[in-house]
């Protein structure tokens, strides 16, 4: 075997006994340099970097890693990696206060909501030292490298989104394309049977008939109706964006819907607030948001259920929360609700969630969903406000 090379550092760190006072503070300010210059570079990458030992113990972060997981700085060597980041914990399988077993590279994605919402990749690997003099020493614990992917995986997410989105208006508008022929041509043969029957003579016969033909006609009408507001809902039309209030236009869907939802045996517990900020909208599109939504919440909520609403504001954004103590959403259905077709009930189309999302995000607003099956679902609607006050960075300077 040959023997392993040191470097220059290593051979004069190997014969520190026989260095005198001069050569001793060169090679400290040679160490103190060196250190300079490699916290500089590892606090210029946009990687967090960190070493922790037994029990997660973070021993060493750059900034970006302070930044990623949120603590500050100087409580190294007291903060435990396994708090900061619980989810990571949880990925692992580890107690808080673990150790990691596993001695090859550990490589996770996982969901931090502190300090912000992020999605951060995250590997980690042993740290052997080989040169090190001591044993105990070899072991350096893991070292963590953390990359913030949130944009990646947003942008890729939608995109899937949107693909799916525009299939099915192709398919919804390949699908009226088909029935409106046939149905055109019902109504055709319909007019000409009417004709027939009036020259029928008059009596029990020639009524019975005519109110068939009476019936078959409202179908079709229905029918109709059914395709064009499938329609219309599942068009990309762009928003015709005006000041709206986003009160009155609740108040209006309420007043369409109410009836219904008394009639289901629900309480509609309303407080809109005063002062709330216009938004810009396109009022018959933000109907829909608000219809689609209280026909979800009242079919998902028995008799003597609740249905409450509230709105809020702040600097930039109008919030209205819809909340009902119905049956829930079962967490594995969570990430199914937006997609198109996906529905739970047997008369369902699964459209009116997809539609919401749609409309919400023309507005440049957004949708939340917290939901415990069993216990409610409460939805909230974010919509940009129309004048979007610019926050003080600096609350009261001088
Ligand atoms: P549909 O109402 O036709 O099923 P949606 O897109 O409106 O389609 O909703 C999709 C699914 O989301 C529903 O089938 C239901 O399972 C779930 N969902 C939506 N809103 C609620 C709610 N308020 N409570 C419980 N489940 C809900
Ligand atoms: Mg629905």
């Amino acid at each position: 075997m040959s023997p392993r090379k040191s470097s220059p550092l290593e051979n004069v760190l190997g014969r520190v006994d026989d260095l005198d006072q001069q050569n001793l503070a060169i090679l400290v300010q040679r160490l103190a340099r060196e250190r300079r210059l490699l916290e500089t570079v590892f606090n210029t990458i946009r990687e967090g970097i960190l070493v922790i030992g037994r029990g997660g113990v973070i021993n060493y972060a750059n900034a970006a890693a302070a930044g990623l997981i949120g603590f500050p700085l100087k409580d190294l060597g007291r903060v435990i990696l396994w708090k900061c980041v619980p989810e990571l914990a949880r990925t692992l399988h580890l107690d808080l206060g673990g150790d990691l077993k596993e001695l090859s590279g550990i490589s996770r994605e996982v969901e931090v909501t502190y300090p912000r919402e992020r999605i951060l990749s995250v590997y980690i690997v042993p740290l052997h030292i080989e040169n090190a003099p001591e044993a105990t020493e070899r072991e350096a614990g893991h070292a963590v490298i953390l990359s913030d992917i949130t944009e990646e995986k947003e942008s890729a997410r939608q995109h899937v989104e949107s693909e799916k989105v525009q299939s099915v208006i192709d398919l919804a508008a390949g699908v009226a394309h088909e029935l409106g022929n046939p149905l055109n041509s019902i109504t055709i043969h319909l007019q000409l049977a009417r004709r027939q029957a009036e020259k029928l003579e008059k009596g029990a016969r020639r009524e019975k008939l005519e109110k068939a033909l009476t019936v078959c006609g409202g179908e079709v009408e229905r029918l109709d109706g059914i395709i064009k507001h499938f329609l219309e809902a599942v068009r990309p039309a762009e928003p015709d964006l005006a000041e709206l209030d986003l009160v009155a236009v609740l108040e209006e869907s309420l007043e369409f819907l109410g009836q219904e939802i008394t009639d289901s045996g629900l309480l509609v517990d309303v407080d809109l607030g005063s002062g709330l900020p216009p938004v810009m909208g396109d009022r018959g599109q933000v109907k829909q948001v608000f219809f689609n939504i209280l026909k979800n919440a009242r079919e998902a909520t028995p008799s003597g259920g609740k249905i409450r609403i509230r709105t809020s504001f702040d600097d930039e954004f109008v919030y209205i929360q819809i909340a009902d103590n119905g049956q829930g959403i079962d967490e594995k259905d969570m990430p199914r609700i937006f997609r198109p077709y996906f529905t739970t009930k047997a008369d369902g189309n699964g459209l009116g969630m997809m539609v919401v999302q749609r409309i919400m995000r023309a507005h440049g607003g957004r949708i939340g969903l917290d939901s415990q099956k069993g216990k409610g679902t409460v939805v909230t609607l974010q919509f940009p406000q129309k004048q979007r006050k610019v926050r003080l960075l600096e609350g009261g300077k001088g």
